[in-house]
């Protein structure tokens, strides 16, 4: 479950969830929708990040964080600046980061090499880039993590990408509540439609959808450590 630093109230539901479903793992951090908040001083969006992960033990990873150029709610530089230092977190952490980015790839990359993100590793959820960018993702040892979109039937290049990563580098997830997959769109969007996801990766690789869900699994494991593998 990933967590939104800046946001108490959800903070303060997560312990709650975590009494109710021991298995539930989280991931936190300053969305770059939310960058803005920290426009005077960056780094307190790494601190506010690094005071969830103290007070959270479940957590396993930094994010969601990087830069979205689509809707850009916050200033460029103030996002480059609050994804930067919250990579830097993530490695005195020793955590993996859960990377959003939209209409950013250039900065988004320029901006993991300078930081050594490969450092720590992690995924670009909610994939929706080509192949290649996918294989930029690939080459700096990322995970590549395919949401709803690919079940849409004009999604012709994510099908592409979705035949073209090893299966050791995909994840599959709903990015929730948004995006939910076909036969479902149109309403809201649930962590049980991740089904369909692996249903429609695992008919273009022409592979058992068990192979997708084992892959997936094994994964998610080893990059996000939950201790129930
Ligand atoms: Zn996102």
């Amino acid at each position: 479950m990933i967590l939104a630093a800046d946001d108490e109230p959800e903070i303060a539901r997560a312990g709650n969830l975590a009494a109710q479903w021991a298995a539930v793992r989280f991931t936190v951090g300053i969305h770059p929708h939310a960058a803005g908040k920290f426009a005077t001083n960056p780094a307190d969006a790494a601190k506010a990040t690094g005071a969830v992960i103290d007070s959270q033990p479940l957590t396993r990873g930094v994010g969601e964080i990087g830069l979205d150029y689509h809707y850009d709610f916050a200033p460029r530089a103030v996002q480059q600046e609050v994804f930067r230092q919250q990579i830097r977190l993530a490695q005195q952490r020793q955590l993996p980061i859960v990377i959003h980015t939209r209409e950013a790839e250039e900065d988004t990359f320029r901006i993991l090499g300078e930081e050594h993100a490969h450092e720590v590793g992690g995924v670009f959820h909610c994939f929706t880039g080509d192949r290649a960018m996918a294989q930029r993702v690939l080459d700096l040892g990322f995970h590549v993590s395919l949401a709803g979109i690919v079940t849409f039937p004009r999604a012709s290049e994510l099908k592409e990408v979705a035949k073209m990563v090893p299966l050791d580098r995909l994840l599959i997830e709903t990015d929730s509540p948004f995006l939910a997959p076909v036969p479902h769109r149109g309403k809201r969007n649930e962590p049980a439609n991740v089904v369909y996801v692996a249903e429609t990766v695992a008919a273009l690789r022409g592979v058992d959808v068990a192979t997708i869900g084992e892959a997936a699994r094994a994964n998610f494991a080893r990059l996000f450590q939950p201790g129930y593998d």
